[in-house]
């Protein structure tokens, strides 16, 4: 019997379970994608025309489908390759796609499979913005901004990043100052800055990088400083051979993870962070690069972060992270290059410190700051604040509508560590009594709390196509 699921975001992970569920369902379905934007596929992510925004890991571990890992790589030759983006390539052979393009690789993906797909569902992208939801029954009733609304048997929620929030120090004083840009990714204001403003970057991972390349690209001239509690830069990648060989999803999906199968469970950060200094220790007095090790542990997250006690969980997401993060996010090296020359001319600078206020000098913001190395305190002028502090986290903290209202129905509660919402090992949310809903799915960043790191496409992709089969199930046998 054909029913009819609802997916709400249609990013990359919307795109995905969409394409994924007209693959591998038995009967022919309705799914209706929600997504706001123009097309489904690129989302807040991919979404970007900056040229200089690229993926921050290489082609072969974008893709839609696990049975065609080079996808991405044959789509950009058929576009020209080199002829059509000389930059993309690296010395090593590895593509470093712009992620517009990667964002339109894969909306035509999502398109390819509306007009034909194995279940012969319907896929139906309707534009538009979910802002409520209601359970009654088996049945959902989502209410749409434009007024309409839609009864769905599943839900799956996508609808992952959401524009960070404005640090303490700016928000009361300067949040709606027009040299303040409290949103990153509205790259018009951004582009908009004039060339002589001196800027300063709240944060200093990879938003930040991108925009400060963005800015450089457009003539920059004056100083731009970033600045974050720790100045921790996005590291490099390797230039070594390849840390792993294979395709990456085999990483990802084997029955017992590489970093498990090799250290076991640990239960504490203690020994777990132990374990992998040993591994990197290993590797670097064999001359090989940190990263091996490190990618390791990434690719095993998904067993790794389960079997931590909570209290280690969110010691974990109050000191560990923005290191973690920094070495997990790395810099796609075209970005690296153009950010070397420009901290070798003196222009960009990283800095470690606290921000202590910030007012309104007329055109511009005033900053006073507390180096964190040295305890001095600086009072500097900026012609413009950019906040790169990254995506909101909390589902509860964000103005989504349709967040609030998982929240307030009581049909989701964020999830104990205090980041993304709570959901089951299935990826089922957590209602706000505990009982999990294998109806209500929740699948990318959202799921932070819960498997720890399915940031990354391949990881979401991971998650999807794990639990697509009891999905369908679910769709099917009731
Ligand atoms: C700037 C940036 C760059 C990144 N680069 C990479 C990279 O190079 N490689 C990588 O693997 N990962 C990258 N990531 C991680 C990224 O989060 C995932 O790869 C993936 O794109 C997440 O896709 P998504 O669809 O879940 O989220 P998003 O891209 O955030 O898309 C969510 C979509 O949901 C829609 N939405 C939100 N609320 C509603 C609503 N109420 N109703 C309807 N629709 C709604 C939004 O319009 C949006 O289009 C990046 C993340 C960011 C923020």
């Amino acid at each position: 019997m054909t029913k009819h699921i609802a997916i709400i975001g249609g990013g990359y992970t919307g795109a995905a379970v969409a394409i994924q569920l007209s693959r591998q369902a038995r009967n022919a379905h309705r799914i209706s994608v929600v997504e706001p934007r123009e097309t489904v596929g690129a989302g807040l992510a991919y979404s970007t025309s900056d040229p200089d925004h690229r993926l921050n890991a290489p082609d072969m571990v974008h893709f839609l489908t696990p049975d065609d890992q080079q996808h991405l790589r044959r789509w950009f030759e058929e576009q020209g390759g080199a002829r059509y983006d000389a930059e993309a390539e690296t010395a090593d052979g590895a593509l470093f796609i712009r992620r517009g393009d990667f964002g339109r690789f894969v909306a035509e993906q999502f398109a390819a499979h509306q007009n034909v797909n194995p279940s012969e569902s319907s896929i139906n992208h309707l534009r538009d913005r979910a802002i409520d939801i209601e359970q009654s029954g088996a049945m959902f009733r989502i209410a749409l901004d434009s007024g309409h609304s839609l009864t769905a048997d599943l839900v799956v929620v996508a609808t992952s990043n959401e524009k960070p929030s404005i640090p303490k120090p700016f928000a009361s004083s300067v949040a709606a100052h027009p040299a303040f840009h409290a949103n990153p990714w509205h790259l018009p204001s951004i582009e908009g800055i004039p060339i002589d403003a001196r800027l300063l970057f709240v944060g200093t991972a990879l938003t930040a990088a991108d925009l400060i390349v963005t800015r450089l690209r457009l003539g920059h001239r004056a100083p731009i400083i970033a600045m974050s509690r720790r100045g921790l830069r996005s590291t490099r990648r390797t230039t070594a051979a390849s840390t792993f060989t294979g395709p990456f999803w085999d990483r990802i999906v084997r029955e017992t993870s590489l970093f498990v199968a090799k250290h076991g469970r640990h239960e504490g950060l203690h020994d777990l962070i132990n374990a992998l200094r040993i591994e990197i220790q290993a590797a670097e007095a064999r001359g090989e690069p940190w990263q091996a090790p490190f990618d390791d542990l990434r690719d095993s997250v998904w067993q790794v972060w389960p079997a931590l006690p909570l209290a280690e969980k969110r010691r974990f997401m109050r000191h560990l992270r923005p290191w973690y993060d920094v070495h997990r996010f790395r810099l796609p090296p075209q970005v690296e290059t153009k950010l070397d020359l420009a901290i070798g001319r003196g222009q960009l600078r990283y800095k470690a410190a606290h921000i202590l206020s910030a007012t309104s000098n007329g055109g511009g913001i005033t900053v006073e700051y507390r180096d964190r190395f040295s305890d001095a305190v600086h009072t500097e002028d900026f012609g413009a604040v950019i906040n790169c502090t990254g995506p909101e986290p909390r589902p509860d903290r964000t103005e989504n509508p349709f967040m609030q209202a998982l929240i307030s129905r009581g049909l989701a509660r964020v999830h104990p560590v205090g980041v993304g919402f709570d959901v089951d090992d299935t990826s089922a949310a957590v209602d706000a009594n505990g009982g999990s809903n294998p109806r209500l799915r929740m699948f990318g960043p959202l799921t932070i709390g819960q498997f720890g790191d399915p940031q990354g496409t391949p990881f979401i992709l991971s998650h999807i196509c794990t639990q697509m089969p009891e999905i369908v199930k679910i769709l099917e046998d009731n």
